[in-house]
């Protein structure tokens, strides 16, 4: 009698190709695969380093899994032990080898000073000092102490010139200091495209 295979089996079996292993163990759920090995022509196999890694893309928050030889990126594909996803991914997360491995990613800053035509190169450090200071300047030109709320004189001790919108592949952790970094400048429009 056959066994049920689970979705998280099948995708195991599939993902790790038909090894001796894997072939025993879908004998041992009821199937007799030697006809389709025997007809299936041997394919390469990309071979690495497995490492578990969780995909970029959106607060789901899908386990994938990175394999790597020589250093580089070769293959991200779901990881089948994860609860969330159980080596499913959807388009975008299927997707991030190319995220990841790709000869059009930007890899240098780029800025185009005011009324330019023409962007240039910027070093990260340059660009993160130039950041930092705009926003320092921003804030203490427009920090608001004390406001008026009808008759009474309110303590707001806030900041309405700036705004932070983050994205959804900046993770929980990076959130939840970049909220407290914002909150403690006076920042109160705080937003993030995956509303966590
Ligand atoms: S983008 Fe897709 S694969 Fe990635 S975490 Fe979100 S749902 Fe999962």
């Amino acid at each position: 009698m056959a066994h049920a295979i689970s979705r998280r089996q099948f995708l195991k079996l599939s993902a790790g190709g038909m090894s001796a292993v894997a072939a025993a163990e879908v004998a041992g759920l009821g199937f007799d695969v030697a006809p389709s090995q025997a007809a299936t022509p041997k394919k390469q196999v990309k071979q690495g380093k497995e490492v578990p890694s969780v995909c970029p893309y959106c607060a789901v928050g899908c386990g994938q899994i990175v394999t790597v030889a020589d250093g580089k990126i070769i293959d991200i594909q779901g990881n089948a032990d994860s609860p969330l996803n159980e080596g499913t991914l959807c388009p975008k997360g299927a997707a991030t080898f190319q995220l990841a491995v790709n000869p059009h990613r930007w890899t240098k800053v780029k800025y185009r000073a005011p009324n330019a035509t023409e962007w240039t190169d910027m070093s990260l450090d340059e660009a993160m000092d130039r950041i930092a200071q705009k926003f320092k300047e921003t804030r203490d030109a427009n920090f608001i102490e004390k406001t008026k709320i009808g008759e009474e004189e309110k303590t707001v001790n806030h900041v309405l010139a700036i705004a932070s919108l983050g994205g959804a592949t900046i993770d929980d952790e990076w959130n939840y200091i970049h909220q407290k970094l914002m909150r403690a400048t006076g920042v109160v429009s705080i937003e993030n495209q995956a509303r966590i």
